[in-house]
């Protein structure tokens, strides 16, 4: 299974100011939005293509279009991510996964699914920080359990290597974005050195 550190330097240019704790929720809304599209850009790079004909005013001509693509926020931090997609693909269909991490188990407790077709499309995984990975991969096994996608992308802001090895493990196929591979996470879960919560920058809840 692949990571990609997305390398952009505008990628990393907005990463530090969602890790800058001084950054406020409007802004950091805001930012979020441009660095998913970077991503999500990326994670489709190697998205097959369909060859169409067309008709320009002068002549016809072929092109290539994208597949059908599935974004699949994971709920509610991923929502800050599904903005960018939408924008770029309006077309996408949206699926929600409403997991919400146990703060004494850190396990995850699935609270809310519902899924389009996911058959033959490409899926779009977004979950801004993979810390653990439980979430991540819990997530991925449901879509898998609603049908057979063409493929499974999982898309997130900043990644921990525990959360790489759980969805390397548990999924092997599905490959991972990032824009930034921290150092490890803490004893409460979170990523180190990391943005914080991104629900509650994200939401203005802290
Ligand atoms: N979720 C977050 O929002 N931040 C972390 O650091 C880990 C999980």
């Amino acid at each position: 299974m692949s990571v990609t550190v997305v390398d952009h330097p505008l990628a990393e240019h907005l990463l530090v100011s969602l890790r800058d704790r001084t950054t406020p929720p409007p802004v950091f809304r805001t930012l979020a939005k441009r660095l998913a599209l970077a991503l999500a850009l990326e994670a489709i790079r190697d998205l097959p293509t369909v060859e169409v004909a067309i008709q320009t005013p002068l002549e016809s001509t072929k092109g290539r279009t994208l597949g059908d693509l599935v974004a699949v926020p994971i709920l509610r931090a991923g929502l800050g991510m599904l903005e960018a997609v939408t924008e770029l693909f309006p077309e996408v269909a949206v699926g929600y996964i409403g997991l919400e991490r146990d703060e004494a188990s850190l396990q995850p407790q699935s609270y809310y699914r519902k899924l389009p077709p996911v058959d033959e499309r490409h899926v779009l995984v977004l979950d801004p920080m993979l810390a653990t990975g439980g979430s991540g991969s819990a997530a991925c096994t449901a879509i898998k359990e609603a049908g057979t996608p063409a493929s499974i992308r999982f898309v997130c802001v900043v990644a921990a290597p525990e959360g790489v090895t759980r969805l390397q493990v548990d999924h092997p196929d599905i490959p991972i974005f990032t824009a930034a591979l921290d150092r490890e996470l803490n004893d409460h879960g979170y990523i180190l050195p990391g943005l914080g919560d991104f629900g509650d920058r994200l939401f203005g809840t802290e």
